[in-house]
């Protein structure tokens, strides 16, 4: 099927599996193998496979999958298509994130429209094709010279199965030297033994024999560095060349480290070796920089992050690692203080957000943790703390102005409280009277028009900015005039002025809010604006105050 078409010749191919244990970062592998590929001159395109059945993450709860993330076309994808876009210079669009959902999806519309002439349809060859298919789609479209695809799961899971007999299909359809499968993978330390163990790995590798798909290339995650004995002992179990086994230990300090941990594994040459790449070296010399910063920066402040799925690190994904580079922007470490918004309810503003250079609120759904939300926006108001507000972050800020600046008592969002007297954040159809309710989410990348002298105006250097967006609610413009009175400025909204995009406080060092998510668009290597503008303040306010760090 495959062998004919153009680009399948010119197209490389790799596979990215993970063995033993899930959450081993493969797709940080994955993304960091494309950051080292593209610094050797090469397009590469990145792309996933979900085995779950779910169409989309977009229904499923932060606590069970991580954030949603957004792409420009409003596709809400798996949290590692922000580590791709964030490490290379991929611009991805919904047809990077494959589910089973999405696959069956496809496969049953087919059989009902009669388009397999009464066959039986089947696991194999229907649904197998049906991922080849992507593949092929992928590559026809984004014409990458290497297209990296990650399987998620975990080998030996049997959701898993029909997408590692797909890429088993298609790299025998491509031929030797198109395609090369990488499996990532966990070397435990048991620590009574005293000893790095390899057996998960060997399982793991044999179970992938047993499908058809041999490894070339192991990547070794682990604590310990492997020594030479380890790695001849894996090389040889596993059936992968000596200097296929690579090493990729936790990193110290930041995720960014991890493709440079790989180029000094050889692991981008031998890759390239394999598919008959011929290219240059990496230069990875501003990478380095980055890494500099993020390991000895000069600065340092302790930014609060005010959210309800606190104890969950992949929750706020983007948001943490848009912070991290606004440090970066900065040459300023960052000390992140996780607070959970419920917790400023019970406690006190005062007790959990003293001390620190800014406050952020990040985006969120349902009510738990909203007023603990308002709380930390009003403690940044009144206190003169850097605060910058996200989706939620702006509407929460929205509705603590209303009621104690503007005297709007109950003032609140629809969403929370659908009798609020003041209802200052609103479904767009709420507002206009309309009773046929949608609320449909407005989702995906859309035009910001600027204040000329706005603060936000200033920060982005522009007029005109695309940002991605996931959200019902709106602010309610009926109360736009009253606000703007008082000194909340409307610095950014749609081009027919109609939707509020951005917000900021006149008297005020650095209160920004946005209805969209600049932390989807934040690189290490190109720090967003407000990130760059909020940690900037936050550095200056803490210094100021002498607030040190523990
Ligand atoms: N729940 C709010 C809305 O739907 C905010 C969404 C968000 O923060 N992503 O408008």
């Amino acid at each position: 099927m495959a062998g004919g078409d153009n680009h399948m010749k010119t197209t490389k191919y790799i596979f990215v599996t993970g063995g033993v244990v899930s959450s081993l970062g493969k797709g940080l592998t994955a993304a960091s193998l494309g950051t080292l590929l593209e610094n050797r001159g090469l397009k590469v395109c990145l792309q996933k496979f979900d085995p779950y059945l779910n169409v989309d993450p977009g229904t499923m709860n932060p606590y069970q999958h991580g954030e949603v993330y957004v792409l420009d076309d409003g596709a809400e994808t798996d949290l590692d298509l922000g580590h791709y876009e964030r490490f290379t210079g991929t611009k991805l669009t919904r047809k990077n994130n494959l589910t089973s959902g999405q696959v069956y999806a496809r496969v049953l519309d087919k059989e009902r429209r009669g388009d397999y002439l009464g066959k039986t349809v089947q696991v194999i060859p229907h649904v197998t094709d049906e991922i080849k298919a992507r593949m092929v789609e992928l590559a026809d479209l984004a014409k990458p010279d290497v297209l990296i695809t990650e399987i998620g799961g975990t080998t030996g899971d049997i959701e898993g199965l029909p997408f590692l007999e797909a890429i088993r299909e298609f790299a025998l359809e491509v031929g030797y030297n198109n395609a090369i499968f990488i499996h990532v993978t966990y070397v435990p330390f048991i620590r009574a033994a005293g000893e790095l163990k390899t057996k998960p790995t060997q399982q793991s590798v044999a179970k992938l024999r047993e499908i058809g798909i041999t490894p070339h290339i192991l990547v070794c995650r682990t604590e310990k560095p492997l020594g030479k004995e380890l790695r001849e002992k894996i090389s040889l179990f596993c059936n992968v060349p000596f200097e296929g086994v690579i090493e990729e230990k936790d990193v110290d300090h930041s995720i960014y480290e991890v493709p440079l941990m790989l180029q000094r594994e050889r692991m981008d040459d031998l890759v390239c070796r394999f598919l008959r790449l011929e290219t240059p070296p990496a230069n990875m010399g501003h990478w380095q920089d980055i890494i500099r910063k993020l390991v000895a920066p000069q600065h340092r402040v302790r930014i609060g992050v005010v959210g309800k799925y606190i104890g969950l690190p992949d929750a706020y994904k983007s948001v943490y690692e848009a912070i991290t580079h606004g440090g970066i922007a900065n040459d300023c470490g960052i000390e992140f203080e996780r607070i959970e918004a419920e917790n400023i309810q019970k406690e006190g503003a005062e007790k959990l957000l003293a001390n620190l250079g800014g406050i952020l609120v990040p985006g969120g759904f349902g009510d738990r943790g909203v007023e603990g939300k308002i709380l930390a926006a009003r403690y940044a108001r009144e206190r003169g703390v850097p605060y910058l507000g996200l989706c939620l972050g702006m509407q929460v800020a929205t509705i603590e102005f209303a009621r104690h600046v503007l005297g709007l008592e109950g003032a609140h969002s629809t969403e929370f409280d659908k009798q609020s007297p003041h209802p200052v954040i609103a479904l767009l159809e709420e507002q206009r009277e309309v009773t046929q309710l949608g609320g449909t989410m407005r989702l995906g990348s859309q035009e910001v028009q600027l204040k000329t002298d706005s603060r936000g105006a200033r920060l982005y250097g522009a007029f005109t900015v695309n940002e991605r967006h996931r959200h019902r609610y709106e602010f309610n413009n009926r109360y736009r005039a009253q606000f703007e009175a008082a000194g909340f400025i409307f610095s950014g909204t749609s081009p027919d002025g109609e939707l509020v995009e951005l917000i900021e406080l006149r008297d005020h060092p650095f209160f920004m809010a946005c209805q969209y998510h600049p932390e989807f668009q934040s690189k290490p290597d190109k720090p967003h604006p407000l990130f760059r503008g909020f940690i900037a303040a936050a550095h200056q306010y803490a210094h100021q105050r002498e607030i040190g760090l523990t």
